[in-house]
């Protein structure tokens, strides 16, 4: 029954000047979006909305789903428009509006009538007195409640006349695009998904780096992380993601260093690796998914000698997260099925029975002179034979 939506967004509407440039990176995303969906859309920007009208016959489920994932889109409301051709006619279309649309007529509703076009006849009360009457009439069943309403019947007058009664959840947050790109730490763990999805809702662009260690982890650990990182790609648009072969470097380190040290030494190793695609590719910042505390080299320690390494500034969306939220959010967005697959990853294969927990910069540094003979060719030689594949949904 609806040919078109009306795509309401709530944080982009007040970004002063920079305004259109936030509402064209939305219609892009939108766009993308649609693109797979079967069907022709057009859609417009007009006055603060933006609208998506059908063309051709379409499927609404998938469209609804593939706008669920548009970062920046607050709601998605399913929209009849209407030529004005009078009152008398427009409380004809939104009583067969309401017909078509709510079947049981056991249901409270309210007018909520606004006018964007002041040359229109009547006044937003008026229409909200006259149309709920007429409303009554027609449907005995149905009574006012202007407080919390089953169906909040929504008329703006406007270019074309809008009438809708569905607001269906969008993600919120920023278009991607937006606030640069910044390369994510993605491993096929629960956390790091879920880090990318935060921060590429404040509008950044990701793409993502992941360490394995053949013939220690399997092609289906490797897999795993392109599926992760498809998933995510629903919400983010393409990213290109760089897989690192770490197997020499991790070796080289747990022959040269203690044992309750790798942990660390391996994590800074993958920063500095990290860092390199970040500033190659135009990166403005790394993103991992620590949260403090959670593991022996998640500790505020740990994480500072993690961090030394780095020049571009390290972003940890999950910093303040329990296990349990992150979860939450993992299974919302639809990486955790994927996440608790059981293959193996590269850290786990290496760790020390008992990790340094606090970890001293000092004696760090001092275990790392002693990789001085090789660390430098090793490191360039992951970096020269990484592959970067592009991930899309
Ligand atoms: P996750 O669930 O994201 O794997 P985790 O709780 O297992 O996190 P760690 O293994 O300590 O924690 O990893 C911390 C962070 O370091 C990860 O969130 C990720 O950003 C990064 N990381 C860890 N292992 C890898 C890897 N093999 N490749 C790329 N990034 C990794
Ligand atoms: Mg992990």
């Amino acid at each position: 029954m609806f040919k078109a939506f009306l795509i309401k967004y709530a944080e982009i509407a007040i970004k002063g000047k920079n305004r259109h440039l936030f509402e064209d990176a939305l219609v892009h995303q939108i766009k993308m979006a649609l693109k797979p969906v079967e069907g022709e859309f057009s859609i417009t920007k007009e006055q603060g909305r933006i609208y998506i009208e059908a063309l051709s016959e379409y499927d609404y489920q998938e469209t609804v789903t593939q706008l669920s994932h548009v970062f920046g889109i607050v709601g998605i409301c399913p929209v009849v428009l209407l030529e004005d051709e009078g009152f008398e006619k427009l409380s004809e279309d939104v009583i067969s509006y309401l017909d078509a649309r709510y079947p049981d007529k056991h249901k409270t509703f309210k007018v909520n009538a606004r006018r964007a076009r002041k040359d229109y006849p009547m006044e937003s009360m008026e229409i909200n007195a006259e149309l709920g009457g007429r409303i009554l009439d027609a449907f005995p069943d149905m009574k006012v409640d202007v407080h919390h309403p089953d169906i909040m019947v929504n008329v703006e007058i406007r270019k074309k006349i809008n009438i809708y009664s569905e607001i269906l959840p969008g993600p919120g947050g920023m278009p991607v695009g937006t606030n640069g790109k910044a390369m994510l730490l993605l491993s096929g763990g629960i956390d790091s998904p879920v880090a990318g999805y935060m921060t590429a809702k404040r509008g950044v662009a990701i793409d993502a780096v992941y360490f394995h260690a053949p013939p220690y982890t399997s092609e289906r650990a490797k897999q795993k992380v392109v599926d992760l990182a498809r998933i995510l790609s629903a919400y983010t648009g393409p990213i290109h993601l760089h897989i690192v072969n770490f197997t020499d470097i991790q070796l080289y380190i747990y022959e040269k260093c203690p044992h309750e040290q790798l942990t660390i030494i391996m994590r800074r190793y993958m920063m500095r690796i990290a860092e390199h695609f970040a500033k190659e590719t135009g990166s403005l910042g790394l993103i991992t998914g620590e949260s403090i505390g959670q593991v022996a080299s998640q500790t505020m320690q740990s994480l500072a000698a993690t961090n030394e390494v780095c020049t571009l500034p390290v972003y940890r969306p999950l910093i303040g997260f329990d296990k349990q939220e992150i979860i939450g959010v993992s299974e919302k967005i639809g990486t955790y099925e994927t996440s608790i697959l059981p293959y193996e990853d590269c850290c786990t294969i290496f760790v020390a029975r008992h990790p340094v927990t606090k970890p001293n910069l000092n004696i760090i540094k001092r275990s790392e002179e002693k990789l001085a003979e090789k660390i430098e060719t090793l490191v360039q030689e992951a970096i020269s034979g990484a592959e970067t594949i592009v991930v899309e949904p």
